[in-house]
């Protein structure tokens, strides 16, 4: 009875997907060429394109069978085109049809996925904690993505207006606070053990300021920073949240002989891959 439960499940292939105010409900495999046309170059490589196709597929199959069973056709998920031009997207697409990332329980795992790691991806589970099995994507060490326009940047706000953003917390601070700001002492930071900037204390006011908070006026957490009077100066690497696969990485990855499957083995290699039909 489990085994014909789980079989029915793994099957369940129809996508609710919420796009201008309305839902279509779609196969998954109809679904991927809209979201490649949404989330990578068509002029990519080949093997880029299914690589992507892969965690894109994986990723939706994942919420829509742990979390919730609408998706967003927005960067809040994935985004979707409602139609594809591509002949070649599809065709790609298609290439991978079945083919999915899971734990090493079986189960689909989200490929999750950004534009550029900057050198070093993050670990899901420190970054997001939630489910126990993201502690299966890790930090892999990339050095690959360094054509992306965002590999290195710079950036400039009033210290200010980070403090609107921020919300009061009452806890001591507490975990790994490694880093003081040199010059005024009152910015504690949390970071990752890979390096990513997870909490922003500004200790004079008792606010915190948590990644999700500055995602919209910052390419990336993956940053040191310099205090003066009224600005911090960030110097950072990298654009997205860091977690599994990089997609600037990834292209170069293919540019040099990798296949998709190798592509995904990098960046998840605690994962498995698998045609689940
Ligand atoms: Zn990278």
């Amino acid at each position: 009875m489990l085994i014909l439960a789980t079989f029915l499940f793994l099957f369940d292939k129809k996508l609710i997907i919420q796009k201008d105010g309305k839902d279509y409900e779609i196969d998954v495999e109809e679904y991927i060429p809209g979201v490649l046309e949404g989330e990578i170059s068509e002029n990519w490589p080949d093997e880029v394109i299914k690589a992507q196709a892969v965690v894109s597929r994986s990723y939706a199959l994942y919420i829509h069978q742990n979390e919730r069973k609408k998706l967003k056709s927005d960067t809040r998920d994935q985004v979707w085109k409602k139609s594809t031009n591509s002949k070649r997207i599809t065709e790609l697409s298609r290439e991978t049809a079945g083919w999915v990332l899971t734990f090493q329980d079986g189960s689909i795992a989200p490929g999750f996925f950004h534009s550029t790691c900057g050198g070093r991806t993050e670990n899901a589970w420190e970054m997001w904690g939630g489910d126990t099995r993201f502690k299966e994507i890790i930090s892999v060490k990339c050095s690959k993505c360094y054509d992306s326009p965002l590999f290195f940047w710079k950036r400039k706000i009033n210290i200010n207006l980070l403090k609107k953003l921020a919300k009061r917390f009452e806890d001591p601070i507490y975990g790994k606070i490694i880093e003081i700001s040199s010059k005024s002492g009152e910015i504690y930071v949390e970071k990752s053990s890979a390096g990513r900037i997870l909490k922003f204390f500004f200790t004079d006011i008792m606010y915190v300021l948590y990644y999700k908070d500055i995602r919209d006026i910052l390419p990336s957490n993956f940053f040191e920073f310099e205090i003066s009077d009224e600005e911090i100066e960030f110097y950072g690497r990298g654009w997205g949240h860091g977690v599994g696969l990089c997609q600037w990485g990834a292209k170069k990855l293919a540019e040099e002989g990798f296949s998709w499957q190798e592509i995904l083995k990098f960046y998840f290699p605690k994962l498995k891959i698998r045609k689940i039909y």
